[in-house]
């Protein structure tokens, strides 16, 4: 089960991330609710971040509803904190980076330079 958090205020209440229960949870209210596109917002339940909620209204059915951390500005909503994201365990796995890479070995550079030359 997916949950979101709501606000602090409101008792830092929990809420699974199903369209039915966070509907009757948030009143389809501001600020869970924002934009011109009926989209819903909350709060990550573990580094309360502000995130998106994907899903609910999909006009394609394909997602399962979940959520996804914004760094969207909302209006009563926390605003986003980049070391909270990167320690939070719903963040994505960092894309790996170019200097983490292994040096090739003699033999494959070698290789690698038959394949594409040095001009
Ligand atoms: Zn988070």
């Amino acid at each position: 089960m997916r949950y979101c958090k709501l606000r602090a205020e409101e008792g830092n209440k929990i809420v699974p991330i199903i369209k039915e229960k966070f509907e009757s949870a948030t009143g389809v209210k501001k600020p869970y609710y924002q934009g011109e596109k009926k989209q819903a917002y909350a709060i990550c339940t573990y580094c309360e971040n502000p995130v998106v909620i994907v899903g609910f209204y999909s006009k394609h059915g394909k997602y399962t509803p979940h959520q996804r951390h914004t760094k969207a500005v909302l209006q009563n909503m926390p605003k986003y904190s980049q070391s909270a994201y990167d320690l939070c365990i719903y963040a994505k796995p960092q894309k790996y980076k170019k200097e983490d890479r292994k040096p090739l070995s003699a033999d494959r550079q070698a290789k690698v330079r038959i394949i594409y030359p040095r001009k």
